[in-house]
Formats: structure tokens, sequence, C-alpha cells
């Protein structure tokens, strides 16, 4: 994988609807196509298309231990709607075990380092797992997100993990999902009619005021918003 191979599947999809371009990828690459999912509207969007199209397209999800029960709610729900089958990471018992030893239950609180500590023992490592193999990488992400979004493309190499990732809502902004939700009675986190728009882990996300940027919600005690290590943007 490289960014020569992003580039050109950019030029050979142009023009393409985004479900003609879930289409094409699980064809073109075929049994080795997944789709990221933490159940927030954008990927509820996703999961709504692959599932209308019946494509092959392997839908994953990092379950932490730690979410809210909100959002396994939509997860039931979502597999029972659209009948597909979500493949489920846990972290590693023993990493969660010796961390829980050492540290307690709440040390995320404590400092970047433990936090980022937590969030590679949760998600990093088991979405490295879910990756390994594969060639493509659905995501999730818009540009409007965060600021550091604005330059990504629909394309992109990602040399962390050493998989091209697709963005497929990348342009779209927060009412094209709703509106796209709503349209099509797609199953939603009831988490987002109480203020949360991007939504984690239950310890480390809050709901947040009209106004505040759309992930001030994620590690709210920390000074900067930063990603948990499953995005480098
Ligand atoms: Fe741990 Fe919080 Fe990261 Fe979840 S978001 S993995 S609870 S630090």
């Amino acid at each position: 994988m490289s960014t020569a191979i992003a580039n050109t599947l950019l030029e050979k999809t142009a023009g393409f609807s985004i479900e003609e371009t879930l289409s094409f990828l699980a064809n073109e690459y075929n049994g080795k196509v997944v789709f990221s999912t933490s159940f927030g509207q954008e990927d509820q969007v996703i999961t709504a298309m692959i599932a209308k199209n019946d494509l092959p397209i392997t839908i994953f999800t990092l379950d932490t231990g730690r979410l809210f029960q909100e959002t396994y709610d939509v997860f039931h729900r979502t597999i029972k709607k659209y009948k597909v089958a979500i493949q489920t990471y846990f972290p590693e018992a023993s990493a969660v075990e010796n961390l829980l030893n050492k540290k307690g239950p709440n040390s995320f609180y404590e400092s970047v380092e433990n936090r980022k500590e937590c969030c590679f023992i949760r998600k990093v490592a088991p979405l490295t797992k879910a990756l390994k193999g594969n060639e493509i990488w659905i995501t999730g992400l818009r540009a409007e997100q965060s600021e550091n979004r604005n330059d990504l493309a629909a394309f992109e190499y990602d040399a962390h993990f050493n998989i091209i990732k697709f963005n497929p809502l990348l342009k779209w902004s927060l009412a094209d999902v709703q509106k796209y939700i709503d349209e099509n009675n797609v199953p939603q986190n009831a988490l987002h009619k109480k203020g949360f728009v991007s939504i984690g882990c239950a310890p480390c996300t809050r709901a947040i005021a009209e106004g505040e940027d759309i992930r001030a919600g994620r590690w709210s005690w920390e000074s900067s918003h930063k990603e948990c290590g499953l995005h480098q943007k």
C-alpha cells in the first residue's frame, strides 16, 4: 500500500457516488475491505449504505469495555435492523488486568501519558489486530470534525497501519449526516439527543454546549482534544 495507490483510487473513482465507490472497492479488494464503526452518526450512515447494497465489507467495532449502555443499545438495534454481523474486538484481558492492578480503573484522568496508555490497550492494539492483512479501511471521518482534518483526501495512505483509508463522508456537513439519518430511518445513539456529538468511552466523553467545538466533549479535562491514536488526524 502507498500514497500512489491512494492517488490512483482517487482518480479511478472520480465521479462515482459513495455507494458506487464502496461497491468498486468491495469488488477490487475482495475480502480485504473493512469498515470500523463506533456507532456514531457518520458510522451509522456508512453501515446503512453497506447493508443496503449487501456489500462484502467486514464491519468491525472496538469494544473497549468502557462504552455507554446507549452505545450497546444502538449496536444491538443496528445488527437487528440490517441483519449484519459486526465483528467485535476486545482488548487483551491480561493487558487490562495489568493496567488496573498497577494503576486502578481511572488512571486516564491523572495524566496524558496514562490516558494514552489506556487508549493504546483498549483501542489501538485491538485496531491493529482488526486491520491486519486488510488493504482498505473505511472510516467515518469528516473534515469539519477537526481543523487538522481539513487537508485530508477521500483516499489517504495511512503509513502507521500500512493501509489505504477511504473517508467517504469527508465533505459532508453534520446537517448532511442528519438528513440521511432522518430520510433513511437509520438507528442513532440516544445520547445524540442529549448533547453528545462525538461519542467514545463513557468516562472520557461529555455532552457539549451549543457553540462548543464538536470534539470538546472528548477528554475534556485535557487542554487539547487529541485523538486516541486510531487516526493520526
Ligand atoms: Fe481508556 Fe478513556 Fe481511551 Fe477509553 S477513551 S480507552 S476509557 S482513556
